[in-house]
């Protein structure tokens, strides 16, 4: 069926090319949906309307996404270094779940089902194939917004040594697949490209599945979570792949951020600067600082309290936070009292003048 997709992406992308070559007109989703309306009748064909139709619009957006005239060839053959990872979008409707299977274009197909999607509605999504030659399933679902139940707030610290320490002490190691790394090593040197496709696969997912454990307890704990903005400064100090912790940074911070849209919590990123130095105790500035400093993972303030470096970070990030949204709060109560004020009094501030708002979102 993949094959069959790629027919009609290449097919859309000669069309379309040419129509703009040739009369200088560029098709829309719709225009293209009309030339291949037919192609779903031909023999052999297993793919369904709604997939040719998303596959329509899927070429127009990419399209223009990259200001292209034509787009990459679509390549079936997987022994060809070109070939297109497998790929076969559907509209809702186009995939139900029954009986621990996907129906999907007539096809029965069985999966490994680690989220229960009995639970929920399918809605649009795609069937699709990884580096490694497996299939997954990416679906949209219809979900009930459940909110959080926590009370309390935390701040975190992302940093270099750990992925991420919390204000409440808790800690995510952004490196416990060193074991993993190791193995990747050797695969490396012995130029054994399907393993070292496989390990890379198992290290994106470990990573992943942390990660998702890790924001879903936070959300479900917390009333408000606040997190540093990771600053460049605290990148060029390391000798650590920027990409592998930005991966990791941008991750969690995504996922919190979804989450706690889902949730109705408060999720922010607060300016992390002298996070570090500061003492959150008295808030005199001496802690440690530089690259210098870097290696000091406890210290002692003047004021008598130890400080662990990173928790100490993450206090200071939870402590910003709240002042923000305390400030956030006084200046929405503030304007409150003022829009009363004017309805109040019969000169107020003219007539038609209209009651002030405040901007700021209340809780
Ligand atoms: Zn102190």
């Amino acid at each position: 069926m993949a094959r069959e997709v790629n027919q009609v992406w290449n097919y859309l992308n000669e069309l379309s090319h040419r129509s703009i070559r040739e009369r200088q007109k560029w098709l829309s989703a719709y225009d293209l949906q009309k030339y291949t309306a037919g192609y779903t009748k031909c023999e052999g064909v297993k793919i369904g309307t709604t997939t040719v139709q998303q596959v329509c619009e899927e070429y127009a957006t990419r399209r223009r996404q990259f200001k292209k005239a034509r787009l990459n060839w679509r390549v079936s053959n997987p022994k060809s270094s070109k070939y297109s990872l497998g790929w076969i979008p559907f509209k809702k409707g186009g995939a139900a779940y029954r009986d621990g299977q996907i129906r999907f274009a007539g096809l029965k197909l069985g999966l490994w089902d680690s989220y229960g999607l009995s639970k929920y509605e399918l809605r649009a999504g795609s069937i699709s194939q990884d580096a490694r030659g497996r299939w997954y399933l990416n679906v949209a679902v219809e979900v009930e917004v459940s909110p959080s139940a926590g009370t309390a707030s935390v701040g975190i610290d992302l940093g270099l040594k750990e992925c991420a320490v919390v204000s409440d002490g808790q800690r995510i190691e952004g490196r416990f697949y060193r074991k993993l790394e190791a193995d990747l090593g050797i695969a490396q040197r012995a130029c054994k490209k399907e393993r070292v496709k496989a390990i890379h696969a198992k290290i994106k997912n470990q990573r992943k599945d942390m990660l998702h454990k890790f924001s879903t307890q936070l959300v479900a704990g917390n009333a408000a979570i606040f997190v540093g903005n990771v600053s460049s400064a605290k990148l060029i100090k390391t000798r650590m792949a920027k990409s592998t912790l930005d991966a990791g940074w941008s991750m969690l911070k995504t996922m919190l951020e979804y989450k706690g849209h889902q949730a109705g919590i408060v999720f922010e990123e607060v300016n992390e600067s002298y996070s570090t130095q500061t003492c959150s105790q008295c808030g005199s500035i001496e802690g440690p600082k530089g690259l210098k400093g870097l290696g000091v993972r406890e210290w002692t303030c003047s004021c008598g309290a130890v400080h662990g470096r990173d928790t100490n970070a993450a206090k200071n990030i939870l402590a910003k936070g709240l002042n923000r949204l305390e400030k956030a709060f006084s200046i929405a109560g503030e304007a409150k009292a003022v829009e009363a004020v004017v309805n109040k009094s019969p000169q107020g501030f003219g007539r038609g003048h209209s009651p002030l708002v405040a901007g700021i979102p209340v809780l």
